[in-house]
């Protein structure tokens, strides 16, 4: 994943788009209508990043 994206990547489906961001607080997806604060689900987004890379890790 593109840190980049991850405030607009819906934390539930993974849908990446710049109208998921609502407004610069608001994160609601236009895919399968999931909303949040848009922190909240950004930080959840680079939660699982991080999750991921250890686990790639410890895989290696
Ligand atoms: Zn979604």
């Amino acid at each position: 994943m593109n840190p980049a994206g991850t405030s607009r990547t819906c934390a539930r489906c993974g849908h990446c788009a710049k109208e998921n961001r609502v407004t610069q607080a608001a994160f609601a997806c236009t895919a399968c209508g999931h909303a949040a604060h848009a922190d909240v689900n950004a930080a959840i987004n680079i939660l699982r990043a991080g999750l991921a890379l250890r686990q790639a890790a410890e895989a290696a």
